[in-house]
């Protein structure tokens, strides 16, 4: 019998990342690279290039049966594309009918964290859940979701966008899709050095208090960053722990907000910002997400799939579509 491979990519607003798996669900070899932003054709044309490079890994007897991909969104899954990628500063960015085309292979896709909840129902801590949802907390705030054993997908594959969700009216704050008060805003990766600053003028906080972030970031808070204000807060600043105290707060908010939307059994969580600091950003939620609940409470835990769960989803989103 030929060896059966498949392809599984994980786009990323900063990186892509490709493995080659095994259809026994192994991973055999991975690459990734810097996600390009010079064009709306570049993504794809970049994982082409980086699914080439394992024609040496793969056996005389071997072929591949297909490529399942998880991406940043929000997609067009009817036109298979990224409609809008404001982080690339890309619109309409196409992924399946290039790659289906130059590799003659079928291709599936989803928005990543989708493709993660799928990953985590057959790879991960999701196993025996029928009412399952992911929550990553890195550059972005994103989920994914199962309900009674389906999966959610929506109309054009934006289903649970949970980072969206609304969790304050009291700063106000403009979310980068333009809404307001969204959570994404205050406390992904990308917004928190943002939000941080507000609450750091707001508190009136003395030089002294300030010292560590200044210190940090060279005496220029512009060049705050979350990755900054959660080491300090593992180190015991003050001033860092009081910013996550409000983090830590609309965190909650919102981890309540998809517990009253979905009534899961589970939420695992991944993400840069959760498996670096598993405790200090889980402990708040698990402890602060009573008094936002109509529902009961669920298990809140971070992914045993660490940051591969994207890349095991999207090997289970095509294997599954064709075996
Ligand atoms: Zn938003």
């Amino acid at each position: 019998m030929r060896d059966r491979y498949y392809i599984s990519v994980d786009v990323g607003a900063t990186r892509i990342r490709v493995a080659l798996f095994r259809s026994s669900g192994e991973i055999v070899q991975r690459v990734e690279a810097s996600t390009p932003r010079e064009s709306s054709e570049a993504p794809s044309r970049k994982i082409i290039e980086l699914i080439d490079s394992f024609k040496p890994k793969i056996s005389m007897r071997g072929e591949i049966l297909g490529v399942g991909i998880g991406s940043i969104g929000p997609l067009d899954l009817k036109k298979g594309i990224i409609s809008v990628a404001p982080n690339l500063g890309l619109k309409e960015v196409p992924l399946v009918e290039p790659i289906e085309e130059k590799l003659g292979l079928p291709v599936a896709l989803q928005n990543d964290c989708t493709a993660a909840v799928i990953g985590e129902k057959y790879f991960g801590a999701g196993k025996t859940f029928d009412n399952l949802v992911y929550v990553t907390i890195s550059t972005g705030i994103g989920g994914g979701v199962y309900v009674d054993g389906h999966l959610l997908v929506g109309k054009d594959g934006n289903a649970a966008e949970v980072g969206h969700f609304v969790v304050d009216n009291r700063w106000n704050l403009k979310c980068g899709c333009g809404g307001i008060g969204h959570w994404e805003a205050y406390c992904s990766g990308r917004n928190l050095p943002r939000f941080a600053k507000i609450l750091i003028e707001e508190l009136k906080a003395k030089d002294s208090e300030k010292r560590y972030l200044m210190k940090r970031c060279n005496r220029d808070l512009t060049r705050l960053t979350a990755k900054t204000i959660y080491e300090g807060a593992e180190k015991g600043d003050p001033l860092c722990l009081r910013i996550l105290e409000e983090v830590n707060d609309l965190n909650a908010r919102g981890f309540a907000s998809i517990t009253n939307a979905y009534d899961p059994e589970l939420i695992s969580v991944g993400g840069a910002i959760t498996l670096n600091h598993p405790k200090l950003v889980l402990d708040p939620i698990i402890r602060g997400i009573g008094k936002y609940l109509a529902v009961r409470a669920p298990e809140i835990k971070v992914t045993p799939l660490g940051e591969d769960i994207v890349l095991y989803g999207a090997f289970a989103l095509i294997s599954r579509s064709i075996s």
